[in-house]
């Protein structure tokens, strides 16, 4: 049997993207036979708020969608995380990161550095200034990075690592992903598994829910694919199974910019309150 999740953030109001998300899910679930799960991805405190986590259930609910009770909330989790946290820890493959997002832009825009100055999934390529330090010398206000280098090669270096595989459902047919050891490397680097703040990160956090969960189908944007890499890996390093994955196209506004949580005239809810219908939703995101 086929489960599929929605897995939002309650930082804002749920828009035509995320609704896109949600009712590809759900509507595979349904043509299957299968389950569809909500989790609430709530972990970052400081964004997330319970007002904005009741527009989502009645949004969803407008939507048609039903998920079974109770939902599973990550600020509920964060023993599991800490566990897969211990477990990358006891590899040997972390380093405490005391660093800033100011410290890392200073660093890259070192002359010296510039050449390295790219982006992955989570901003700027960590420069790697604390790889050297050893998780004994953590203080409370140092991040854990995972170092990916040390990652691929125990897990059998990088002729290994580039074999592992997902299966890819966005584009109409099965496509096999390899992973590439050296754009794990360069592209994604080293990063952040507990944020300081918070004890986990989106990627930690989401690799362990979709196994605990028994997730096989992960609907989400395409945004997030260029991280799937990220959560393969970490699948690999934690000995958790792989879903398929189906990385959708981005909603976008009538200027081609894709949407944000800000953009509140895409809101579902003032959809709802100016009459639309969950059919006038299905329309505008092509159902
Ligand atoms: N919580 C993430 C978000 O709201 C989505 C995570 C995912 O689907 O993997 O953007």
């Amino acid at each position: 049997m086929i489960c599929e999740r929605f897995a939002p953030s309650p930082t804002g109001l749920l828009h035509l993207g995320h609704a896109y998300s949600a009712m590809m899910a759900w509507d595979a679930a349904c043509a299957n036979g299968g389950e569809f799960l909500l989790r609430i991805e709530d972990t970052d405190k400081a964004r997330c708020k319970r007002e904005f986590e009741n527009e989502i259930f009645t949004d969803l609910s407008w939507l048609g969608i039903r998920w079974p009770e109770p939902v599973l909330r990550q600020t509920r989790r964060m023993p599991a995380y800490q566990t897969a946290l211990d477990e990358l820890i006891a590899l040997d493959l972390c380093y405490p990161c005391k660093c800033s997002r100011k410290d890392i832009e200073a660093a890259l825009s070192a002359p010296q550095e510039g050449a390295l100055y790219t982006y992955g999934p989570d901003g700027p390529i960590y420069p790697k200034i604390c790889c050297n330090r050893s998780m004994t010398k953590r203080s409370t206000d140092d991040a854990v990075r995972l170092n990916m280098a040390k990652a691929i090669d125990y897990l059998g270096g990088k002729s290994t690592v580039n074999t592992l595989n997902y299966n890819e459902l966005g584009h109409g047919k099965v496509e096999i992903i390899h992973l590439d050891a050296d754009s794990l490397i360069n592209a994604c680097g080293d990063i952040v598994l507990a944020r300081k703040d918070i004890g986990t990160s989106y990627h930690l956090a989401v690799v362990v829910d979709d196994a605990f969960q028994d997730i096989t189908h992960v609907t989400r944007g395409a945004d997030i694919a260029p991280a799937t890499p990220i959560h393969r890996i970490l699948q690999a390093l934690l000995g958790l199974p792989t879903p398929n994955y189906r990385h959708h196209r981005l909603i976008r506004d009538e200027n081609g910019k894709r949407l944000a949580k800000r953009d509140d005239a895409r809101a579902i809810r003032l959809y709802r309150e100016n009459g639309a219908s969950p059919q006038d939703i299905r329309a505008m995101v092509g159902l």
